[in-house]
């Protein structure tokens, strides 16, 4: 293999912070943390058993279904206007197909545009629908239309910054390192004015995140869809902020790692301050509901009822069906800690399971 082939181990990443970082100072954890992501996406495909982690639409083809008739229901009760359907971060695309093969059986149809970065993510998400068309961003998604929007734990791999308490005062954490051996440090400028006035006097070590990033493309999805009317629903593992915590985290093989450790090679993640997204949201005049726990959701959205549906038709599989449901609902699985809200704009139905 060539350098520019290699995926695994490349040594390109690190070395290039690393000379970054001997040559400028230490870099914000946000820089950090944006360009590891950026390379590891591009370089793989991380879903499934044999990657580094499973999202709910590979648990299940029922999550994307229930998604996709959310979308389909509000459509109808918004009297049917022309619509595109949108998806940040599709992954393997499997939440899409799912959603899509549902509206279809309802007679909806919407042109397909997927939000994504990752070259070889593209071509797997090619493969699951062909006729997408792709865009790094927002701004090549036609501006007429309503958007049925969905964004699965997508917010939780931007960059997020980390500001810490120290005995002079809050500072950003910044990432240094000693050849390529990173470590976060607390940088010298004081961020105290940033802080909310609450969370000011929190112990030293107390760790404050935001995600100016995340905050950015919720702004400008919130703006679109207030523009040409529509509905996002946002699932992601996630908390009401503004809060004290450390939720920066590193996954590979299904197993936690250090975060500082192989830029590039382990999927950086933090929780998503679902209130924070609201609040941008909301500044832009949409309308917001929620978050619940993706168990409410999925329950409201008539999982159980799905279930049975897909047991009845296959009985062999119904131990397994049911297994997967738990999975997605069940407290200790996923149905708690995953979180969700919907945007829509003003004047649009309220969405099922919220009224
Ligand atoms: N939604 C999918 C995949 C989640 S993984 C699922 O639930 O299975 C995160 C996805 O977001 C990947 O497709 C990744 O390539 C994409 N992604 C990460 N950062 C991105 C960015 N800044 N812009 C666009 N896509 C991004």
């Amino acid at each position: 293999m060539t350098e520019s082939e290699s995926t695994s181990a490349d040594p390109a990443l690190p070395e290039r912070l690393a000379r970054a970082i001997t040559l400028a100072g230490p870099i914000p954890l946000s820089q950090f943390m944006g360009a590891a992501n950026a390379h590891y996406y591009a370089t793989r495909d991380p879903l499934g058993a044999r990657g580094d982690f499973t999202t709910a639409p590979e648990v299940s083809q029922m999550f994307g279904e229930l998604i996709g008739l959310a979308l389909t229901d509000l459509w109808h009760r918004a009297d049917r206007p022309d619509a595109r359907y949108v998806e940040f971060g599709p992954g393997r695309g499997t939440l899409a197909a799912d959603a899509l093969r549902a509206m279809g059986t309802v007679g909806l149809d919407p042109s397909v545009h997927f939000i994504e970065t990752s070259p070889t993510l593209r071509e797997k998400q090619a493969e699951a629908v062909p006729d997408a068309e792709w865009n790094v961003d927002l701004v090549g998604v036609p501006e007429d239309g309503a958007l049925l929007v969905v964004a699965n734990e997508f917010f939780d791999a931007l960059p997020i910054r980390q500001l810490v308490k120290t005995g002079d005062g809050w500072r950003e954490r910044l990432v240094a390192c000693q050849d390529t051996l990173f470590l976060p440090i607390a940088g010298d400028r004081g961020f105290d004015q940033v802080i909310p006035p609450h969370l000011r006097d929190a112990p030293i070590g107390s760790i404050l995140e935001t995600s100016p990033a995340a905050v950015a493309v919720m702004r400008a999805l919130a703006k679109r869809i207030v523009a040409q009317g529509g509905a996002a629903i946002i699932v992601d593992y996630g908390y009401e902020g503004p809060a004290i915590g450390d939720t920066l985290q590193a996954v590979r093989g299904h197993e936690y790692a250090n975060p500082f450790e192989n830029p590039g090679e382990q999927d950086l993640t933090a929780h998503v301050d679902f209130a924070t997204l609201a609040e941008a949201a909301r500044a832009e005049d949409a309308v917001v509901y929620g978050p619940v726990t993706q168990g409410e959701l999925l329950v409201a959205l008539g999982i159980d009822a799905r279930t049975d549906a897909l047991s009845a038709a296959a009985p062999e599989r119904a131990d397994m069906m049911r297994a997967d449901r738990d999975r997605l609902v069940g407290a200790q699985a996923m149905g708690e800690l995953f979180k969700a809200i919907v945007v829509t704009a003003p004047g649009w139905p309220v969405p099922a399971g919220f009224a």
